[in-house]
């Protein structure tokens, strides 16, 4: 297979471009934890905790966080999105005018419980035109059948819906295709059912779709051949890299596919939430992790701010640290839970 289109190949000359004149190509981080994470650790915190980990994240610069899901009841760990976002806590992280939040909604039963929770935020004068919503495609019939209980045409119609719910609703709607690689239950997931999910997302309304190697079994050439694929059917500025470290690769292969120019990539504060379909491995690639490796490779996270004398690799050592005690501060209050 060609592994570069000519889409791809322009990512590569203007990082290369870039470099050399001296400009840092701006690279968005969504911060995916107090979502992805925490649903895929096995400890529920309460609402209070999640708010407080959403303000300190906006806190630390992140400028876009996935806040929690409007799913079944029966996932606990975000059973209490609804008092998250009506939290005392978070309207300051509202009021910003710079942070962006969105809720994961599978159905429009979720639409339904994410639409009261917008009508009491408006009754409470709280401006949540900030708030978004993601919408979660498998590229496989059987990781549809097990994570959304339907087929994948089945899902892709009910997303359609709340896609189409929300759009009218003045609400962005943001895609992610799960299993971009390989799947748990499938194995080798074709390129070509990839751009296809993807391409439906997109004609749904999604502004941007977040490609995500669900069980990190990709490296940098399998994500390449993906990734061009992908391109051929939509522009390379709709697309997010959604890296796994379960093979330890997950760094490699975010910084290869921003190499090829994608400008978005979705990671989670201290790697939370682990792969449910490999015990034991790491899940999300860390924060800290995709900041170190962009910032050092010339790219700009918006994250790391140099005071006046201050060189570059303070700053970001002191952004780095800020970011480790967050995430060993959430780490430890899910270990205190988890004891209780
Ligand atoms: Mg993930």
């Amino acid at each position: 297979m060609k592994r570069a289109s000519t889409q791809l190949s322009r990512g590569l000359t203007q990082s290369a471009t870039s470099q050399v004149f001296k400009s840092r190509p701006r690279i968005k981080i969504v911060e995916v934890s107090p979502r992805d994470g925490l649903q895929n650790e096995a400890t529920v915190l309460d609402a209070a905790t999640r708010a407080g980990l959403i303000a300190s994240l906006a806190k630390a610069g992140l400028p876009f966080i996935e806040a929690g899901s409007f799913v079944s009841p029966k996932v606990k760990q975000m059973a209490n999105t609804r008092d998250v976002l009506l939290s005392e806590t978070l309207r300051p992280v509202l009021q910003d005018g710079k942070t962006v939040l969105s809720v994961l909604i599978p159905n429009m039963r979720g639409y339904q419980d994410f639409k009261n929770t917008m009508q009491s935020l408006q009754e409470d004068g709280v401006d949540a035109s900030r708030i978004e919503v993601a919408v979660f495609a498998s590229a496989t019939e059987a990781f549809s059948k097990a994570n959304l209980n339907a087929s994948r045409a089945v899902a892709l119609d009910q997303l359609a819906q709340v896609a189409q719910a929300a759009l009218n609703n003045n609400v962005k709607v943001r895609g992610y295709v799960s299993c971009v690689v390989k799947c748990p239950y499938e194995g080798i997931v074709e390129p070509r059912e990839v751009a296809s999910t993807a391409k439906s997302l997109s004609e749904m309304g999604c502004y941007e779709i977040s490609l995500g190697d669900t069980i990190g079994a990709g490296n940098i050439y399998t994500l390449e051949d993906m990734l061009s694929a992908v391109v051929g059917r939509m522009p390379l500025s709709q697309l997010a890299a959604h890296c796994h470290d379960t093979n330890g690769k997950a760094c490699e292969n975010v910084l290869h596919l921003v190499k090829l120019g994608v400008q978005t990539v979705d990671s989670s504060l201290a790697g939370l939430g682990g792969c449910p379909y490999a015990p034991g491995a790491k899940g999300n690639v860390a924060t800290e992790d995709v900041v170190r490796v962009l910032e050092e490779n010339f790219y700009d996270t918006g994250l790391v701010q140099e005071l006046p004398g201050q060189t570059h690799e303070a700053a970001l050592w002191q952004k780095l640290q800020d970011l480790s005690r967050l995430g060993q501060e959430i780490k430890g209050k899910l270990k205190s839970e988890a004891d209780v």
